[in-house]
């Protein structure tokens, strides 16, 4: 399940990085094999507790392994273990770090950027939400009532009025619905989401850029899990529009740990405006004498930060670089090519009742029953059969009021339903297309008995 043959290689290169310390007296520390050996048997253990994620029968939650190039980099990286806070404690990180930055701005067509790497797509939405209530002061912040569940909260702890703008039946934040919300007045930011976490659902961001043009709204793109899908080959002409538009918004927020094949650890925003820089101002005593070059904790809320993860990031993006037909964007388009073969299966099926085509690699769907009671215990029972046939899915809830329309004869006995749902994450996926239907017809077999 697991790619080894590259571990082989990493002695070589720490051998490598020993350079470093070339003219200095020799030092090499020592380590406690034998302890190391006991405890690293009682890790694997404990690890065992755990879903096969890494191989492509676990269609669950979005999770993928790291590419073995980022893992081989961010392990290399360690044994230095540099800080990308300043240039001082992560000089090459750092570096590495600006240059994987400036690809993803690219990725998005900017010319001018002001970014850098975090924690993941919360820290990075936070910085997003604060710099605009910065530049909106006391402005309401609205964000659909599919955008991430953390919008709404990092609000709260930054103090800013917020206000959930309701969806279509597509999961999109609905236009009629933001119009209204945008004339009730002070709006300072509106948060499209590019990749809903639920549904995979892409917001009109064309719209929106349309109402911005008229107004004095900034727009945040919340591309945590969905922004990678700009590269994908095979997107509905309104989603390809949606990506198009991201050039025209105020900052973007993008998760090299969900599709940019990363380690956990490494999100990212991005501001086109450099000029937002002026709101990060602060003095640290002892950090920023190394260089006059603008230090990383200079445009950035956290103070340390992992060097090994940019280094990670640059390393994968040597080998799979973000462009328009290249391997990372096929495999995109392969994962995208796995939903939407799953779903036409489902859909000529008459075991399943299907939800909308999927906009990129996250389909949900549900068993067919008379009623949302029916569905949803049926749903959860496929999940228990399938997870037993070695085939790891998801279940997800959506309210009735947005099924209702399609699923007509079903008896809505219930304000909520619970459904299935996959993620695609791993373009090995769609060759085992046919396997993951098989061990999905057979828990649904098992499930009506
Ligand atoms: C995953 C996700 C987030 C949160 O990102 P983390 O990296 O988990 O902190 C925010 N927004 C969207 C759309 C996401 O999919």
């Amino acid at each position: 399940m697991f790619e080894k043959k590259s571990l082989a290689f990493l002695e070589g290169w720490v051998d490598g990085l020993e350079k470093i310390g070339s003219g200095l007296p020799d030092f090499t520390p020592e380590a406690d094999l034998e302890g190391i050996r006991k405890v690293m048997a009682l890790v694997v253990e404990r690890m065992r507790d755990n879903l096969p994620y890494a191989h492509p029968l676990y269609v669950g939650q979005m999770l993928k392994p790291p590419h073995p190039v980022a893992r081989l980099a961010y392990t290399l990286s360690l044994s230095l273990n540099p800080n990308n806070h300043s240039l001082e404690v992560g000089r090459a990180s750092s570096e590495m770090e600006k240059e994987a930055v400036a690809h993803l701005a690219q990725l998005f067509g900017w010319e001018t950027h002001l970014g850098h790497l975090c924690g993941g797509g919360t820290l990075a939405n936070l910085e997003a939400l604060w710099i605009s209530s910065q530049v909106k002061s006391g402005r309401k912040i609205l964000a659909s009532s599919q955008a991430h569940y953390t919008h709404e909260r990092l609000c709260h702890v930054l103090g800013i009025p917020f206000q959930k703008v309701d969806c279509n039946s597509r999961g999109q934040m609905d236009l009629d619905a933001l119009k209204k919300a945008l004339d009730q007045g002070n709006v300072g930011t509106v948060v499209a989401t590019l990749g809903t976490t639920q549904l995979g659902a892409v917001d009109p961001l064309n719209e929106l850029l349309t109402l911005k043009a008229s107004m004095d709204i900034r727009i945040h793109a919340d591309a945590a899990y969905g922004g990678y899908f700009t590269l994908c080959e095979n997107l509905r002409s309104e989603t390809r529009a949606a990506y198009e538009s991201l050039r025209g918004v105020d900052s973007i927020v993008v998760d090299p740990h969900k599709h940019g094949l990363q380690p956990y650890g490494c999100g990212c925003v991005l501001f086109h405006d450099p000029t937002v820089v002026q709101f990060y101002k602060h003095d640290s005593p002892y950090t920023y004498f190394s260089s006059s070059d603008l230090h990383l904790g200079e445009i950035g809320l956290e103070c340390s930060r992992p060097g090994a993860s940019a280094v990670a990031l640059w390393a994968t993006q040597q080998l799979m670089p973000c462009i328009p037909g290249g391997q990372f964007a096929q495999d995109l388009s392969q994962s995208r090519k796995t939903a939407l073969e799953l779903f036409n299966k489902l859909k000529t099926d008459d075991r399943f009742l299907t939800t909308l085509e999927p906009e990129l690699d996250i389909l949900v769907w549900g068993p067919r029953a008379n009623s949302a009671e029916r569905i949803s215990r049926l749903s959860k029972r496929i999940y228990d059969l399938a997870a037993k046939n070695g085939l790891h899915l998801a279940l997800t809830q959506m309210p009735s009021s947005k099924l209702q329309a399609q699923w007509k004869e079903v008896a809505w006995d219930q304000e909520f339903v619970t459904l299935l749902r996959s993620c695609f994450l791993k373009s090995e996926h769609l060759d085992w297309l046919d396997e993951i239907w098989n061990r999905l017809s057979t828990a649904v077999e098992q499930a009506v008995l």
